[in-house]
C-alpha cells in the first residue's frame, strides 16, 4: 500500500506539490476549502515578469491534477482534526455538503441558468453576481455545481425548486449532509496561500467610499476577457473608458501600525498591471505612488525599467495621504507629498485608483495551525525556523510551501512546492 500525504490547499504551489509526490508513488489527498482548486493564479489575468495567460499555465495543472491516478481530490473541504504523529497522522477531513451527487452532474450549468437568486460573486471580487447554484469559475476543477447552502431558497425556505427540475441528471440533492474521511498520512503539506486585507479598514485610501477606487485583484478581473466586463477596461462609477490610472503600493503594509512585513510581489503586479491597461486602452497613462521599489528577482528590474521607458509609467516615490471622489460619483482627487526637492502637498484627478493591499495569510490560519500544532511566526505565516530545510513547520512531518510560508510568487512558489516533494522522499525513506 502506497504511503499517503495530504495536502491542505489547492492553489499553484498545492497543486505542484501533489503533482511532484504522486509522481513519486504516494497516494496523495488534496484538501481544497472552496470547491475548485486554482487558488489566485485562477484569478490573475497574466503573471510577471512575462506577461504570460495566467489560465494557459494553471488549467493544464488543474487537469493533470485532477486526473492523476494517485491524486483525491477533496474540493469544498476542510480539516476536521489531526491526531497521531509522523509518520502516522490520522486526519479526518469534512467534505462539505454541496447538495449535488457530484458523480452525476455533468457541468452543463443549466440549473445555474434558471436558478432565480443572485449573491455577490466571489471569485470575481464581488464585481459580478452569481447564482445560489455555482460553478466558481468557468475552468474550474472539478466541473461540478455547488449549491450555496446560505443562500437557496429552497434549503433555507423551503421554496424554489428550480434547480431540481431542469437538471436532467438527476444530481440535486438538498438533503445532503457533510461527509467524514479518515486518512492515515504519513506527512501533510500546508499550502494555504493568502487573503488581501480589507483596504476598506484604512480609511484615507477611499475604497468603499470612492466607487472608482478599487483593490489590484479587483483590477486583474477587469482586464481577464472571462471577466466581469469582457476583459474591458472601464471604471465602476460610469462605465467609461478611464484614462488616467494611479496604483497605491503598501497599503498596509510596511506599515509599522498595520502588518510590517513586505507584502513582496506588489511592485511587480502593479508594474505588470501597468502595462496589461495599455493593451486595452492605449493612450491610458499610469502613476505608480510607491514607497521603494522591490525588484528581486530574475528579469524584474528589467520589466520595471520596460514599463518606464516603453510604457510610460510613472513611479512617484510618495504615499498619498487622502484620496477623495472627484466630480459626484466618478473619479478620484488623490492628495500627496510632493517629491524630489519640492515640498508641500499636490492634489491630482485621476480617472480611478487601484491600491496595492497588504497579503495576509489565509483566513482560518490560526486555527489550522492549532489543529496541526505547528507554529506560527509573528506575521501569523507559518514559522519555518531550520535555514538548512525553509520548508519545514516547527513539525515533523508537516512541510510548508508558497505563500502559507511567506510571501512570495508563482515562481518561487513552484520551486517551493518542487522541494517538498523532495523533501518528503527523503523523510519517508526506509520508513514503514
Ligand atoms: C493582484 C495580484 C497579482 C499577482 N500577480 C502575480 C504575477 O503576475 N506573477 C506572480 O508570480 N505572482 C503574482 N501574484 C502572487 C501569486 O498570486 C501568489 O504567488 C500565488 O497565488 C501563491 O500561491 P499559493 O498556492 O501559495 O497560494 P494561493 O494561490 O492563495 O492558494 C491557496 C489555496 O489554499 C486554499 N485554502 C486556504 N485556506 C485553506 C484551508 N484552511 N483549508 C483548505 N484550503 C485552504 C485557498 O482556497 C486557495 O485555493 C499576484 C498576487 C496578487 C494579489
Amino acid at each position: 500500500m502506497p504511503k499517503k500525504v495530504v495536502v491542505i490547499g489547492g492553489g499553484i504551489a498545492g497543486i505542484q506539490a501533489c503533482l511532484d509526490i504522486a509522481e513519486m508513488g504516494y497516494e496523495v489527498h488534496l484538501v481544497e476549502r472552496t470547491p475548485s482548486i486554482g487558488g489566485r493564479m485562477a484569478q490573475l489575468d497574466k503573471t510577471f515578469p512575462t506577461n504570460d495567460c495566467s489560465l494557459c499555465i494553471l488549467s493544464p495543472k488543474m487537469i493533470m491534477c485532477a486526473g492523476h491516478e494517485n491524486i483525491k481530490l477533496h474540493t469544498y473541504s476542510e480539516i476536521q482534526s489531526v491526531g497521531g504523529e509522523f509518520p502516522r497522522f490520522k486526519v479526518r477531513i469534512r467534505e462539505k455538503a454541496r447538495h449535488i451527487a457530484i458523480n452525476r452532474c455533468t457541468g452543463c450549468g443549466d440549473c445555474v441558468t434558471k436558478c432565480p437568486v443572485k449573491v455577490p460573486n466571489e471569485f470575481e471580487e464581488g464585481l459580478s453576481t452569481r447564482k445560489a447554484i455555482y460553478l466558481p469559475f468557468p475552468q474550474a476543477v472539478p466541473r461540478k455545481v455547488t449549491i450555496d447552502a446560505v443562500h437557496c431558497r429552497m434549503i433555507t425556505e423551503k421554496k424554489c425548486g428550480v434547480c431540481k427540475k431542469v437538471c436532467q441528471a438527476g444530481a440535486i440533492d438538498y438533503d445532503q449532509k457533510d461527509a467524514l474521511v479518515d486518512i492515515v498520512a504519513a506527512a501533510i503539506v500546508v499550502t494555504t496561500g493568502f487573503d488581501l486585507f480589507d483596504a476598506s479598514a484604512l480609511r484615507q485610501y477611499g475604497l468603499g467610499a470612492c466607487k472608482d477606487v478599487v483593490t489590484s485583484l479587483q483590477l486583474e478581473r477587469i482586464l481577464s476577457a472571462a471577466g466581469p466586463t469582457g476583459g474591458h477596461l472601464v471604471r465602476p462609477s460610469d462605465g467609461k473608458e478611464p484614462k488616467k490610472l494611479a496604483f497605491v503600493q503598501c497599503v498596509g503594509s510596511r506599515d509599522a501600525k498595520m502588518f510590517q512585513y513586505c507584502s513582496s510581489v506588489c511592485c511587480m503586479y502593479a508594474t505588470k498591471e501597468s502595462i496589461l491597461v495599455r493593451e486595452h486602452v492605449p493612450d491610458v497613462e499610469s502613476t505608480i505612488f510607491y514607497m521603494d521599489m522591490r525588484a528581486t528577482g530574475k528579469g524584474f528590474q528589467e520589466f520595471v525599467n520596460r514599463a518606464e521607458k516603453q510604457y510610460g509609467v510613472r513611479y512617484m516615490r510618495s504615499r498619498p495621504a487622502s484620496v477623495q471622489p472627484a466630480h459626484g460619483e466618478s473619479g478620484v482627487l488623490v492628495t500627496y507629498e510632493m517629491v524630489g526637492g519640492i515640498t508641500g502637498q499636490k492634489t491630482e484627478e485621476f480617472d480611478m485608483l487601484i491600491l496595492c493591499p497588504a497579503l495576509v495569510p489565509s483566513r482560518g490560519s490560526e486555527e489550522l495551525s492549532g489543529l496541526l500544532k505547528i507554529e506560527l511566526d509573528k506575521d501569523k505565516f507559518a514559522s519555518t525556523p531550520s535555514w538548512k530545510n525553509p520548508i519545514d513547520s516547527t513539525r515533523r512531518g508537516v512541510l510548508v510551501c508558497g505563500f502559507a510560508a511567506e510571501p512570495m510568487d508563482i515562481p518561487d512558489s513552484v520551486a517551493q512546492a518542487s522541494g517538498v516533494a523532495s523533501r518528503i522522499g527523503e523523510l519517508l525513506q526506509g520508513v514503514s
